[in-house]
């Protein structure tokens, strides 16, 4: 069972936040999450948001932009100290938090600390750019000025997944706010404390009321209202690819701002040269690290004849010492999957390879007995010899399921890694550095890793090609999706008459 001393009880409580104010949702309605590690207990209790409850925190996120309560658009230094304080917050409630985290989604301890830092980071990172949107200036030869100055793109809904909310929704709350924007959020439903715990942390800075929203609730409901609503100027979405479609489809009849962050279907590729030890647990991390419910995991290694069976062979060693269990325990390596429909996907795929005649070379099964019999847990995969142009080697799994596939030589490595819907992340492994480097130019992704395998500083960007998403999160350019650039001309000839009016005006 998931820890439940004094000061953790269960079930864990999400109520709407509008207009600074806890409240409770129209309906009277609420919505139970369980605990995926041990689906006997109930992780969460949240308010099941209303189409009204949803335009009433718009309304208040509106209100909030458009009356620029405490100077908020301005104020530079109350949006700097609400992040700077934020980021103190969360690393002084590390350990509630990151059990938070790791009951709702199943991540194991070991995991959920580091992504509660990673959080923290994010907000640092983002006060420190708050002070800093400096606009441009240019004289023209007639000495008239043009001023590009930066401006908060307005009233932002954003729209997050479950697997890691913290930093999924530090990733958009930050730079947002960095950006002097007002916010409405709407939390996953398998994650909505862990949403509300941060958010509930952000009012503690002292944040104006109306700035910061949040109403948990049904994507088809509270979700589409953020969407469609007229008075939402931006859609900040991480999720599906199929959902970020609808998504895009909606935004764009309104000419809506929208990011997507969506699906991947990463391929590793590991040439004759590669340093086996060092891309094999590369490999493990990012193939079973959140029970490979990441955006980002390592889900095709793609493996050059030679090095083909050194190479598995040793992924293959590590991935039997993968210990899975409750997710609360200090030695568990992987945890539970977050659903039982998800836990039905994932054996869905896992029959897909089997009847495809492809290799399973471990894994395979759902795990049963003890803890295993409460909660959804499923082994770590591997297929080897599988077909890249199959289901398996195309769609996105969401779970601890991974197809090994060999190439050639350079040409067909690249031809592989493209070969699909989706263009996120890519890792590269070859002692031949040059080598290296044209793959990751020829790679289609928004990342592509050379010795490396999950690194995401807050310095660098996230996003994706192709299928994957449009625009950017993390660094500069995830602080430039929440702003406008507007031109301001001033005239300096102080002429009543300028040339081009002879165009119109004969004298
Ligand atoms: P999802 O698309 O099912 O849900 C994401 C969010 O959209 C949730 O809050 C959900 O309630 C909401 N939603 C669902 N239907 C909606 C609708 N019709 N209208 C409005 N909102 C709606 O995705 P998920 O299962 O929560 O997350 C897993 C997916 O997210 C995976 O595909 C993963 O690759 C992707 N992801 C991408 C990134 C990235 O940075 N590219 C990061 C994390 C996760």
């Amino acid at each position: 069972m998931a820890p439940d001393d004094d000061s953790f009880r269960l079930p864990l409580y999400c109520p709407l936040i509008v207009n600074g104010e806890e409240g409770k949702a129209a309906s009277g309605r609420q919505f139970k999450r369980e605990n995926p590690a041990d689906v006997r207990q109930v992780a969460t209790i949240a308010e099941q948001g209303t189409l009204e409850d949803a335009r009433a925190a718009i309304d208040a996120a509106r209100a909030a932009f458009d009356g620029n309560v405490d100077n908020w658009i301005y104020n530079y230094k109350l949006r700097e100290q609400a992040l700077f304080r934020t980021a103190r917050l969360v690393r002084d409630n590390a350990d509630r938090l990151a059990r938070v985290v790791s009951l709702e989604v199943g991540m194991p301890m070991r995991q959920a600390v580091p992504h509660i830092a990673a959080a923290a980071d994010i907000f640092d990172f983002y006060g420190g750019l708050a002070g800093k949107l400096y606009g441009e200036s240019f004289t023209l030869p007639s000495g008239s000025t043009i001023n590009l100055v930066k401006e908060p793109v307005g009233v932002v809904g954003m729209i997050t997944p479950w697997n890691f909310p913290l930093t999924q929704t530090a990733r958009k709350v930050a730079p947002a706010i960095a950006a002097g924007c007002t916010i409405v959020i709407k939390p996953a439903s398998y994650t909505p404390a862990a949403t509300y715990e941060l958010v509930k942390l952000m009012h503690q800075t002292g944040l104006p009321k109306g700035v910061l929203n949040l109403v948990p609730g049904p994507g088809n409901i509270v979700g589409s209202e953020i969407i469609t609503n007229k008075k939402v100027d931006k859609i900040s979405f991480t999720g599906e690819t199929s959902t970020g479609k609808m998504i895009g489809a909606q935004a764009g009849m309104e000419v809506k701002r929208v990011s997507l962050e969506l699906g991947g279907k990463a391929p590793y590729v590991i040439f004759d040269d590669a340093d086996v030890e060092a891309a094999a647990r590369a490999a493990i991390f990012g193939m079973f690290r959140n029970a490979g419910q990441a955006c980002g995991a390592t889900t095709r290694l793609l493996i050059q004849e030679g090095i083909h069976d050194r190479f598995l062979g040793r992924v293959v060693e590590l991935t039997r010492k993968i210990e899975v269990g409750h997710p609360s325990k200090p030695s568990t390596d992987m945890g539970p999957l977050i659903s039982s429909s998800q836990e039905r996907v994932v054996q869905d795929y896992i029959k897909i390879g089997l009847d495809a005649g492809f290799d399973l070379v471990t894994g395979g099964h759902k795990l049963s007995g003890d803890e295993y019999d409460h909660g959804y847990y499923v082994e770590p995969t591997i297929f080897d010899r599988v077909d890249n142009a199959s289901k398996l080697g195309q769609e996105e799994i969401f779970g601890p399921v991974v197809a090994v596939t060999t190439f050639r030589d350079e040409d067909e490595a690249v031809e592989l890694a493209n070969a699909v819907d989706f263009g996120l992340v890519a890792g590269v492994w070859s002692a031949d550095y040059p080598r290296a480097m044209r793959v990751a130019r020829r790679i289609r992704a928004g990342t592509v890793w050379i010795w490396d395998n999950y690194a995401q500083p807050v310095e660098g960007i996230w996003g994706g090609y192709k299928q994957s998403g449009m625009g950017r999160e993390l660094g500069y350019h995830g602080l430039n999706d929440f702003l406008e650039v507007k031109q301001i001309f001033t005239d300096g000839t102080g002429l009543a008459m300028k040339p081009p009016y002879k165009q119109v005006i004969k004298e």
